[in-house]
């Protein structure tokens, strides 16, 4: 009998690409490596402008010089709370160099949510916007650990030439170069020591499996090592363009997109925030050969009418990350760029973004009886295995929690023991992801553990009934949720946007989906919002919706 010991995803890789993944300890090792190598290659793009290698390097350099002049130490930890902008690359680098670690913060975060993170993690130095800054930060702070503060624009690096500012108020770019030039004049030599593998080098805060938010304690060993498998099961080339399109202050983009792109001397482009229409224009303008978002940014895109099959020509993979993806957008988005495939990947804050993807030159299968899309396949070096309630493995095609251990799970949360140990016996991370694996190891996820929807008994998975909404012409956007039900405990509730132009009756939308549901499945009550809640990281809210309806 085979089992999960006997990785049969591997089949879907090259000999090469199942090598151990060499990696340095760090990202940063890479990037200073990147800058001696290639100092005149362009490492960031934002709108109209581009920092090269050695540029970054330098103010990179001028900052951790500025933060240790005001006390900065070894270990301390800064929160950089921006959008995609260049500031955000130059403040992690510098936290890098600095021996600290970085907390990235959801720039949308208020001040309940911030001041929760500025605790938890005793955070000393802060860099956020100027306007955020005055509004709410610096009240925030106040009552904080929160020793150093800097807005972006006082290190305003390329939004000078540009319309779509970046803060308030802007001073010229040239005396952002002047801090940081000083600082690297005069400021202290800090300790050139560079990062230890089992350093932290982030504490990414997220709801986890469970309860409130906690931070993740992603080693650079963690970023690395993914960071460097995408870029060898990649092999973009060295001229590559990586776009951002998901926030870099969340994992997916910091690791798939921030550290891939400067481990491996690629170009980064940053467009601030995701409007689709900015998206799209940057695709045209940096010919990017490589994304990867949330589904729900490319349901965007494709409802774009000014979206054409040229605009996503330069991509060689693009790949969708961090929420469900239905099987029609996947089809949807292959006829609309005239034939480009949209890779799944799936993965965790705690496993440092993706720890299964489809490999490139493959095509997920989609589950003849669910109709659920394959994941993707573990990456080598990754062990996954599905368990039973009682931690024992179940048989391929059979449903059970996901488990996953390699050198990108974390070691734990920051200073949460209990929560680190119930989340990760013996290392092993337990996602709270119901998923099962087929015997040509494609890993299908059901769904979240705790948005089971229990009518009369019967187990509902939200996301098989969002697949089925995801094929009716008129629908944009679909979420699913139990809600209390006097007879059958709970019922299934549908709330939809729907396409530009589009009309649609929500009894006809129960109908279509009664015909291709099981009875217990279908949807008794479809309601059509404007737009459906998300999260800054593209994820549908179910947990808001709920809420809303119960
Ligand atoms: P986060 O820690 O914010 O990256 O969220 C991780 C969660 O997103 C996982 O536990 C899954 O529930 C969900 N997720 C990520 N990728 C996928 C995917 N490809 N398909 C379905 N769910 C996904």
């Amino acid at each position: 009998m085979t089992g999960y010991a006997d990785r049969p995803w591997l089949k879907h890789f090259t000999e090469e690409q199942r090598q151990d993944v060499e990696h340095p300890p760090s990202v940063l090792h890479s990037f200073l490596d990147a800058a001696g190598r290639v100092p005149d290659h362009q490492a960031l793009r934002y709108f109209d402008g581009a920092l090269g290698y050695r540029e970054l390097d330098d103010l990179s350099d001028g900052l951790a010089r500025h933060l240790v002049a005001r006390g900065f130490a070894p270990g301390d930890r800064l929160a950089v709370m921006l959008q995609n902008v260049p500031q955000f690359v130059v403040a992690v680098l510098a936290a890098w160099r600095a021996g600290g670690t970085v907390v990235p913060v959801n720039p949308m975060y208020r001040q309940g949510e911030l001041a929760h993170i500025l605790q938890d993690a005793g955070v000393a130095a802060i860099v956020c916007s100027e306007s955020a800054w005055h509004d709410y930060v610096r009240a925030t702070a106040a009552g904080s650990p929160v020793r150093i503060a800097l807005t972006a624009s006082e290190f305003d690096l390329q939004t000078r030439d540009d319309p779509r500012v970046l803060t308030a108020t802007r001073r010229p770019a040239d005396d952002a170069r002047d801090l940081l030039a000083a600082a690297r004049a005069g400021g202290p030599a800090y300790d050139a020591v560079l990062p230890a593998a089992d350093d932290t080098a982030l504490i990414s805060y997220t709801s986890g499996t469970s309860g409130r938010p906690k931070g993740a304690r992603n080693t650079h060993g963690n970023l690395s090592f993914n960071a460097h498998r995408q870029i060898r099961i990649q092999a973009l080339g060295d001229d590559a363009v990586v776009f951002a399109l998901a926030p870099v202050f969340h994992i997916t983009g910091m690791v798939c997109q921030l550290s891939a792109a400067l481990a491996a001397g690629h170009t980064l482009a940053l467009a601030y925030r995701f409007e689709p229409g900015v998206v799209l224009d940057a695709f045209r303008e940096h010919r990017p050969a490589y994304t990867v978002g949330p589904s729900t940014a490319f349901m965007a895109l494709l409802a774009r009418p000014d979206a054409t099959a040229a605009d996503f020509a330069s991509f060689r993979l693009i790949s969708s990350g961090g929420a469900p993806l239905p099987p029609a957008v996947v089809e949807a988005f292959r006829s609309r760029t005239g034939g480009l495939y949209l890779a799944n990947g799936y993965g965790l804050t705690e496993c440092s973004a993706p720890c299964a993807s489809v490999p490139p030159g493959s095509e997920a299968p989609v589950d003849p009886v669910s109709g659920t899309l394959a994941v993707g396949v573990p990456g080598p070096g990754t062990m996954v295995r599905i368990l039973d309630d009682a931690g024992a493995e179940v048989p391929f095609g059979t449903q059970g929690e996901i488990a996953v251990t390699g050198p990108m799970v974390v070691p734990g949360y920051w200073n949460r023991p209990e929560e680190s140990a119930a989340a990760l016996p013996g290392g092993e991370l337990l996602t709270g992801d119901i998923g099962f694996m087929d015997e040509d190891g494609w890993l299908y996820v059901v769904d979240r553990k705790k948005d089971m929807i229990n009518a009369s008994g019967f187990k509902v998975w939200p996301r098989e009934v969002e697949d089925v909404l995801y094929t009716h012409p008129a629908v944009r956007e679909a979420a699913v949720v139990g809600v209390p039900d006097a007879y059958r405990g709970e019922s299934v509730k549908a709330y939809v946007s729907l396409r530009p132009g589009a009309d649609a009756d929500p009894a006809e939308i129960v109908a279509y989906c009664k015909e291709r549901l099981a009875a217990y499945k279908y949807p008794r009550e479809v309601e059509v919002l404007g737009d459906l809640p998300k999260t800054a990281t593209g994820k549908i809210l179910r947990r808001e919706l709920k809420a809303q309806a119960g």
